[in-house]
């Protein structure tokens, strides 16, 4: 992973302990064009009730409001967490291109088992088991031990 990836991986995390902070699930993510220029950037939203304001959701709305489908193709989506099955769906169907994630929906799964948090209504399904095919990279192990802190201070203050 490069420099510049690591710092988008960075920004992630930093948008995840905002949204912790604002009262909504600490993800973060943001999308990056072609030449490396950062176009749009979102935190997750679910506090006012809304269970499907995810930022990967908004961001691949975001994409095919503003973007061409040659420029979402080359564009790539970076998250503190791996994509949910809706917003893997989201940035299939606009047709973004490689989604690099910090941290694993398998390593989710198993922080949240350790807290006893009971297992959402969604299958825990990979992104390539949603989108087969799309470039996929993650998880890097420097970013699990901050994530996984997060959502213990989410749990410790629900
Ligand atoms: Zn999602």
């Amino acid at each position: 992973m490069s420099n510049n990836e690591i710092q988008y991986l960075e920004r992630c995390v930093e948008l995840a302990e905002e949204a912790l902070d604002a009262g909504d699930e600490p993800f973060g993510s943001i999308l990056v064009g072609a030449d490396g220029a950062v176009l749009h950037e979102d935190r997750n939203r679910v506090g006012g009730g809304d269970p499907t304001r995810h930022p990967e959701f908004k961001l691949a709305r975001w994409a095919a409001e503003h973007l061409t489908p040659a420029d979402r193709a080359a564009a790539t989506v970076y998250t503190s967490g791996e994509h949910c099955p809706m917003c893997s769906a989201a940035h299939g169907w606009v047709g973004l291109g490689r989604i690099v994630f910090a941290t694993s929906s398998v390593q989710l799964g198993q922080w949240l088992a350790e807290l006893g948090v009971p297992s959402g209504p969604i299958a825990e399904l990979r992104i390539t088991d949603v989108v087969p095919g799309l470039p996929v990279s993650g998880p890097f192990p420097e970013f699990a031990e901050r994530v996984r802190e997060l959502h213990r201070r989410l749990r410790a203050a629900g």
